[in-house]
């Protein structure tokens, strides 16, 4: 082969790479091509150079998801993050398209200055528009605005039978259903095409609200709800490891656009986490003091006005905040439980959680609306979602991992993959009873290890 892309694989370096959770560092023959000829040329060498029999290939991102959904241990890891050039502004329609390794960081800072905003942004924006489709993220206004995928009108494909589609609800349907939270099996994002939403200010207001228990918290976030989009951004963070009669308290914050203040965009993270945190500092005692002190931290509550920034990515301003569970690494369980188990099943991860004592620094909880997009794997649906983060502690944590799981599907609900480590076939399959329908669509060359592990497909 002398095409490009084999020239790229001979320079693909074999390199350890981790996601998020930093749990161990698995091999992968990483490319990182500059030019989308180059990535498209790669994923069609990944059936012409090898033949069919060799190493499948996957897109990775920036590597924010938790678990294993974008990794491909021993195989082929195409990094899209130079492959970020914007291809389109209609800054009066508030219509952008650009390359899918683009950064929401980078999309903020050429948007916000022109009044538009994300329609719906996750919790860091150190993301690419790939991986936002790849995993359908969601944002503090799902209940209003649905997930990403609601708010992309077409999208670029490249599959490795040398096909260059373009995917939309009208043009290839079924596909674009199958892609959007297909998590990268289909086949190479390569351009994304979305709405955004208008804003007058780059500044909320927000208001925090303390919740003295569980049912504090659906009672002022369904209060919030019935008020349409008078708070369209909601949240509350919860001490898991509150048992009794203060399980489940902590601090509900709703936020809305302020229709002034100039259209400042953010900056770049001030501090870095140099270091892996000694793993004695993980114990109960310094989780039990961190959500203490998050809790009753001065000026928590209240309203104020605030940049988009701290409200949206609070964590974003350490870089590299991850090191602080250690060389180890941590979990994260994400979950999404439907009305009208959501209450009972909270209860009981969080009675679970607080039982092993083992609990996590930020723990979050909120409420998902039913505005569906038409990915077939996406993850949110109605209810109540709840992400808490664990060290990782060996046997004890994953059994942990295990139990909250099976809570969850006892009530009908899910595992978000983007986060995920444990879920095992049964729980995927019970979870998301279309997936067969993306494994009949998926791109032969493409898998990942979270795929092998939930399908048992061979490597
Ligand atoms: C601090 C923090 C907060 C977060 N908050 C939220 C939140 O509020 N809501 C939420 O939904 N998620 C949240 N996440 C998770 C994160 O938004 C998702 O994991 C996201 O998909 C990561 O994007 P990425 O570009 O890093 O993709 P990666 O993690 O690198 O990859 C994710 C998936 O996308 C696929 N992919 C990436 N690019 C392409 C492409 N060009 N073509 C095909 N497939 C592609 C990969 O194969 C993989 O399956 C958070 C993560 C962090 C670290």
């Amino acid at each position: 082969m002398t095409t490009q892309a084999s020239k790229l694989s001979e320079v693909s370096k074999l390199s350890d790479v981790s996601s998020w959770g930093r749990r161990g560092r698995v091999p992968h023959h990483v490319l990182r091509p500059s030019f989308l000829d180059d990535a498209t040329a790669a994923v069609a060498d990944a059936t012409a150079a090898l033949e069919g029999d060799g190493p499948p290939l996957l897109a990775f991102g920036l590597g924010r998801s938790y678990g294993d959904v974008c990794l491909n241990a021993n195989g082929r890891l195409l990094v899209t993050d130079r492959l970020d050039r914007l291809q389109h502004f209609d800054a009066s329609a508030g219509v952008v398209r650009a390359e899918a390794g683009l950064s929401l960081d980078h999309l903020l800072r050429v948007i916000v200055p022109r009044g538009w905003f994300l329609p719906v942004t996750p919790g860091t924006k150190f993301v690419t528009l790939g991986g936002a489709v790849a995993n359908d993220v969601h944002g503090k206004n799902h209940e209003h605005a649905g997930s990403f995928g609601v708010h992309v009108r077409r999208l670029g494909l490249f599959r490795s039978t040398g096909e260059t589609l373009t995917l939309s609800r009208e043009e290839n349907a079924e596909l674009f259903a199958a892609t959007v939270g297909g998590l990268g099996l289909t086949g190479l994002i390569t351009w994304v095409e979305l709405d955004l939403a208008p804003i007058k200010s780059s500044r909320l207001e927000t208001e925090t609200i303390d919740i003295p228990d569980l049912d504090g918290f659906f009672r002022i976030a369904e209060e919030t709800s019935r008020a349409g989009e008078a708070w369209p951004f909601t949240v509350a963070w919860v001490d898991c490891l509150a048992s009794g009669s203060g399980l489940g308290r902590g601090l509900f914050m709703r936020s809305r656009f302020v229709p002034e203040g100039g259209l400042a965009v953010h900056r770049d993270p001030k501090i870095t986490v140099p270091l892996d945190a000694p793993g004695f500092l993980l114990n109960g005692l310094t989780m039990r003091a961190f959500n203490g002190l998050y809790r009753n931290r001065p000026f928590a509550r209240g309203r104020k006005v605030q940049h988009y920034d701290p409200v949206f990515y609070p964590l974003d301003a350490i870089g590299g905040w991850n090191r602080l569970y250690g060389k180890r690494g941590f979990y994260q369980h994400q979950s999404v439980i439907p009305f009208p188990q959501a209450r009972d099943t909270v209860k009981r991860l969080l009675e679970t959680t607080a039982a092993a004592g083992q609990g996590s620094f930020l723990s979050v909880l909120k409420l998902m609306g039913d505005r569906a997009s038409s990915g077939l794997l996406s993850f949110p649906r109605a209810g109540a979602t709840l992400a808490l983060d664990f060290p990782d502690k060996g046997e004890a944590t994953r059994g942990l991992l295990l139990r909250l799981a099976e809570i969850v599907l006892e009530a009908g609900g899910r595992l978000y993959p983007a986060k995920d480590a444990v879920m095992t076939p049964e729980m995927f399959r019970a979870g998301y009873p279309d997936w067969q329908k993306v494994a009949a669509l998926r791109d032969p060359r493409i898998r990942s290890d979270f795929w092998r592990r939930v399908t048992g497909e061979p490597a």
